[in-house]
């Protein structure tokens, strides 16, 4: 059962504003994007009306018929959170804002090529495999410098910021030292000057542990199950 959706983002609400008192933040630093791959067209509206313009999706052809219901409303913004195939790039490009999951460099020359010929640039996040685990996808860590430096000839691509999704825990705390590297990575290419200019972003909690990614730094939060449902 769904709880209401304005219940249940008042409850994150609150969890965001204490994981912010507790490490100093501002909750405006923390933008929260409505994953929407679970649910109905009627609950996306529903999350968007309480106040997340921001809605994620993980394949096109999920998102097809919500992104095409809701292309009368331009205060929605539309985040491709999900691995993106090579061939789903020009279903992609044009219609999502932003893509958090450039992991590899095929990617990247497909995206520039498709974006340069429609004229626009993508901001785009680069997702790192922290933990090393198999079954998920992005760079490793020690990868991340030389890919960076690689994209600053890529004109058609604009790196706003990282992404990781840490494992599933038990106990959230456990996710720390994955955010925290994150975090950490940011820093370092922005002080080695990796990239062309500094990244700003990090992309990374979801509902199981957001409060620590919040904590550890998280400027854009993915939040589906605990806040628009199942
Ligand atoms: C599904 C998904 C989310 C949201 O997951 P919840 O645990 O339901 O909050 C966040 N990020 C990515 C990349 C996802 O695929």
């Amino acid at each position: 059962m769904n709880r209401s959706l304005r219940e249940a983002a008042d409850e994150v609400e609150r969890r965001i504003a204490y994981a912010c008192a507790r490490s100093g933040r501002r909750r405006e630093e923390v933008n929260v994007i409505a994953v929407t791959k679970y649910v109905s067209l009627e609950r996306t509206i529903e999350a968007i009306e309480a106040g997340y313009p921001n809605v994620g999706e993980n394949r096109w052809q999920d998102a097809k018929e919500k992104w095409e219901a809701l292309q009368g409303r331009p205060d929605v913004v539309w985040h491709f959170i999900g691995h993106l195939q090579t061939n789903k790039v020009k279903d992609v490009l044009g219609r999502f804002s932003t893509v958090h999951s450039l992991d590899r460099w095929s990617l990247a020359e497909e995206l520039q090529k498709k974006a340069k010929r429609l004229g626009i640039v993508v901001p785009c996040f680069v997702q790192l495999n922290v933990s090393g685990e198999q079954t998920k996808y992005g760079l490793a860590p020690g990868e991340l410098r030389s890919f960076l430096s690689k994209l600053t000839a890529c004109d058609a691509i604009d790196v706003v910021g990282l992404m990781t999704m840490a494992p599933h825990e038990e106990d959230p705390e456990r996710t720390r030292p994955v955010f925290k590297a994150l975090r950490e990575l940011r820093d370092e290419a922005n002080a080695k000057g990796s990239y062309g200019k500094p990244i700003e972003h990090l992309s990374m909690g979801m509902s199981n542990d957001f409060e620590i990614a919040v904590e550890e730094g998280a400027t854009w939060i993915r939040l589906g199950s605990t806040l628009v449902g199942k």
